[in-house]
C-alpha cells in the first residue's frame, strides 16, 4: 500500500472514545465539562517583567522595520528564511507533530524541528504542546489559556501579559504528556531551553549575515533578529485571537474557530481552523492540500524524503459526512456563521 492510500484512509487512532471521539494524547478531544462556566472567575494578576519585556520587542521591531530599506538583499532573504524556519518550528513541530501526533518524525527531523522551535522563541515544545492540548480539551473556558471568550487582545497577546488562571494550571497537570516525556529530542530541549534560544533567535539571525556578506550588527539584529521574531509571534498569536473570531464555520457551526485565510498566509497553513478543530488528527489541519499551507508542503516532502511517515488524514467521505451533521444552522440551513459577516 503506497503512502497516499495509507493517507487517505487512515482514521483517527482510537483506543478509548469518549463522547463519540478518540481519546489519546494530543488528539483535541473537547471537554464539555467546563463549557457552562465562562468569565473568568479568578481577578487578573499582570506580570510586569513580560509587559515590559513584549513593549521593548515591539519597540525594537518596529524600529527594524524602518530599517529594511538600509539593509542588504541577501540580509532580506535571510530574513525570510529564519521566519520559514521558525515558522516551521511551530506549525510542523510543537503543533502538528508534537501537540497532536499527527505523523512521525524521524531523529535528525525531530533534532531540526526543535531547534527551528527554540529559534521561535515561543517556550518549549512541552509547555507549547501542553498549553495547547488544554486549547483544545477545554476550549474557551477558564482552562484554556488564550480562551477567546476574553475578546481579541486577552487570546492574542493578553494571557501571556498576566499569570495564568488557575483551571489552566490545574487541568495542565492532569494532561497525558507521556509521550512527550519519552521523546528524547523534546526533555533535550526543555533542558536546555535558554541556551538554544539565545543562540537560534537572536545570535544565528544576527552573526551569519553580519559574519558571512558584512552586514551591520545593527541591522543584523533588529531586521532578521527582533524584526521577524515579533512578526512570527502575532503570526501565531492571530490563530488563537483571530482565526477564533474572523471567518466561516463549514465544518462545525457550533464552536467558534473559524476558516480564516489572511491567518492561513501568514502562519503558513494553520488559519483552517474551523477544520482543524472539528479533525485535530489531521495532519494537514486542512482540506486543500498545499493550498495556502507550506506546512504541509513541507511534511510531504519530508516523507518524501524518508524522514516523516504515518501522516493521518480525514477521509473526504468523513468530512463530507461532519459537514452535513455540523456544519449547517439548523434554523437557516447556512454553513456561514462569521461574527464580522
Ligand atoms: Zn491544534
Ligand atoms: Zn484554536
Amino acid at each position: 500500500m503506497t503512502e497516499t492510500q495509507t493517507i487517505s484512509h487512515h482514521q483517527a487512532p482510537t483506543t478509548k472514545r469518549r463522547n463519540g471521539h478518540a481519546a489519546s494524547p494530543g488528539n483535541g478531544v473537547l471537554d464539555t465539562e467546563l463549557k457552562a462556566k465562562e468569565g473568568r472567575g479568578a481577578k487578573m494578576q499582570l506580570v510586569w517583567r513580560n509587559i515590559v519585556l513584549m513593549c521593548l520587542l515591539h519597540v525594537g521591531a518596529v524600529y527594524g522595520f524602518t530599517l529594511i530599506t538600509s539593509a542588504r538583499a541577501l540580509t532580506l532573504v535571510w530574513t525570510a528564511v529564519c521566519y520559514a524556519i521558525s515558522g516551521l518550528g511551530i506549525t510542523a513541530g510543537a503543533h502538528r507533530l508534537w501537540s497532536h501526533r499527527t505523523y512521525k518524525a524521524s531523529f535528525p527531523l525531530r533534532v531540526f524541528l526543535a531547534l527551528a522551535n527554540s529559534m521561535a522563541f515561543q517556550n518549549d515544545v512541552y509547555e507549547w504542546a501542553r498549553d495547547h492540548r488544554s486549547h483544545h480539551k477545554y476550549s474557551e473556558t477558564d482552562a484554556d489559556p488564550h480562551n477567546a471568550t476574553q475578546g481579541f487582545f486577552f487570546s492574542h497577546v493578553g494571557w501571556l501579559l498576566v499569570r495564568k488562571h488557575p483551571e489552566v494550571v490545574a487541568k495542565g497537570k492532569k494532561l497525558d504528556m507521556s509521550d512527550l516525556e519519552a521523546d528524547a529530542v523534546v526533555m533535550f530541549q526543555r533542558r536546555h531551553y535558554l541556551l538554544s534560544m539565545l543562540l537560534m533567535c537572536f545570535l544565528v539571525p544576527t552573526l551569519v549575515p553580519w559574519w558571512l556578506w558584512g552586514e551591520s550588527l545593527e541591522v543584523a539584529y533588529l531586521v532578521p533578529g527582533l524584526f521577524r521574531y515579533a512578526l512570527q509571534l502575532n503570526a501565531t498569536w492571530l490563530v488563537n485571537s483571530a482565526a477564533h473570531m474572523w471567518g466561516n464555520r463549514p465544518y462545525d457551526i457550533r464552536i467558534n474557530p473559524r476558516e480564516n485565510r489572511f491567518v492561513s498566509f501568514s502562519a503558513l497553513g494553520e488559519g483552517f481552523h474551523n477544520y482543524h478543530h472539528t479533525f485535530p488528527f489531521d495532519y494537514s489541519t486542512s482540506e486543500f492540500g498545499w493550498r495556502l499551507n507550506p506546512t504541509t508542503a513541507f511534511i510531504d516532502l519530508m516523507c518524501a524524503l524518508g524522514l516523516a511517515s504515518e501522516r493521518k488524514k480525514a477521509t473526504p467521505e468523513m468530512v463530507l459526512a461532519r459537514m452535513q451533521r455540523t456544519g449547517k444552522d439548523p434554523n437557516t440551513g447556512t454553513s456561514t456563521g462569521s461574527k464580522s459577516g
